[in-house]
């Protein structure tokens, strides 16, 4: 390496230090105030965010709760699903996804993805559900569809097969807050929508938070009742078996500060993911963003030739400074507590998940986020290039 007076900015995979260095007397100032308060549970903090996330996504109501995996487990609870009900949801996700039907004592299903946006597959998802019907041991109660990576499942497809059968269609948006499809943004196009605020997502707190949005008050309802322990309209009045999963009064403070940069740090998340692809077409696989639909970029993977093509990728990578990361190594089916439940989902076996196999091999994930100048994803590029 030639030596050079000034060393490169660091690149961080993820960057919470860049935001907070240019908001951080409004979230000192934000913070201050519940302290002062002393309301740290249900302050009022939790609906102002509420009301301001439902604008945003223009969706009815908010819920917030106390992560994006308690998002689905109330949603879910708050349509009864348990024994005896067959979930859909891909097989190439994170592991909230399928761990929460388990909990709650249903069986997932797991679904192939498309080679092209690694969501849902319709047609896989259309066939198991039809081997789930004609066994007749499951009922097929709902499909969870994940906007990976940030970019929007199809909806409107999702959503017609699961209207013609009278399914329940969650969208668990945990990567893709700000992403939208036809112009609406997620948080609107299936019943219901639940968010993740992890520090690394799109809109991240300084811990674990999360919402749901809906629009129907119906179900808003039912989850403030089901956040609480499943409180009635008094405090000690209670109706259902509920949780504790309410969104601390901090992290809503944080979220408010944070907010108002959300919008532009998505447009710094489109420009970086222009670059990449505009530099790395070609050489390696880029992500494919379907006409209609606008991703969040809450991750930024390429697709390599192979396992060997990928490891020498990252090696590169690291060589030249830059972080990478493989989001996922293994798909859920072939996971040691999903194993088994996959296998016993469809009698004498489920069909395989070819895709959601193959990409574990290929995919690897560039650093992304809302303050990456363009010199420093030029320096991605170059990283990984030099190891192809
Ligand atoms: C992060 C994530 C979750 C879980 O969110 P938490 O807030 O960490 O509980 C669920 N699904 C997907 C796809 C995620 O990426």
């Amino acid at each position: 390496m030639p030596f050079t007076m000034t060393d490169p900015r660091p690149i961080a995979f993820f960057d919470m230090q860049a935001q907070q260095r240019l908001i951080r007397a409004e979230i000192d100032r934000r913070v201050a105030a519940v302290l002062d308060s002393g309301r740290f549970v249900q302050g009022p903090e939790v609906e102002e965010l509420e009301i301001q996330l439902a604008a945003f996504a223009g969706a009815q109501h908010c819920v917030g709760v106390s992560s994006g995996t308690d998002a689905l487990q109330i949603a879910m609870m708050a349509e009864g699903i348990g024994r005896g009900d067959a979930v859909f949801l891909p097989a190439f996700t994170y592991t909230a996804t399928a761990e929460v039907p388990l909990v709650l004592g249903a069986t997932p299903v797991f679904v192939d993805v498309d080679p092209a946006t690694f969501n849902i597959d319709l047609a896989d998802l259309e066939h198991r559900i039809a081997l789930v019907e004609k066994e007749g041991r499951l009922r097929p109660r709902a499909v969870v569809g994940v906007d990976l990576y940030g970019l929007p499942a199809d909806w409107p497809a999702i959503r017609a097969l699961c209207a013609a059968k009278g399914m329940f269609t969650l969208d668990d948006a945990a990567q893709a807050f700000g992403g939208s499809l036809d112009n609406r943004r997620l948080g609107v196009h299936a019943d219901a929508t639940a968010l993740s605020f992890y520090p690394t997502k799109t809109l991240g707190c300084y811990g674990d938070g999360g919402a749901l949005l809906t629009d129907s008050a119906e179900r808003a309802d039912l989850y403030r009742s089901l956040r609480t322990h499943g409180e009635g309209k008094t405090r000690y009045e209670v109706l259902r078996t509920g949780m504790n999963g309410r969104l601390d009064t901090i992290q809503a403070a944080i979220l408010l500060a944070k907010l108002p940069l959300l919008e532009g740090e998505l447009v710094a998340r489109n420009r970086t993911a222009a670059i990449y692809g505009h530099r790395l077409a070609g050489r390696v696989g880029v992500p494919a963003v379907p006409a209609g639909s606008v991703s969040a970029w809450g991750i930024y993977s390429i697709l390599l030739q192979d396992a060997a093509q990928r490891a020498a990728v990252q090696a590169a990578m690291q060589n030249a400074g830059v972080p990478s990361a493989i989001y996922y190594p293994r798909p859920l089916h072939r996971q040691p507590a999903y194993a088994q439940h996959h296998a016993g989902a469809i009698a004498g076996g489920p069909p395989p998940l070819p895709v959601s196999e193959d990409l574990c091999q290929r995919v690897l994930s560039l650093p992304m986020h809302g303050y990456l100048d363009e010199s420093q994803a030029a320096r991605v590029c170059d990283a990984v290039l030099s190891g192809l």
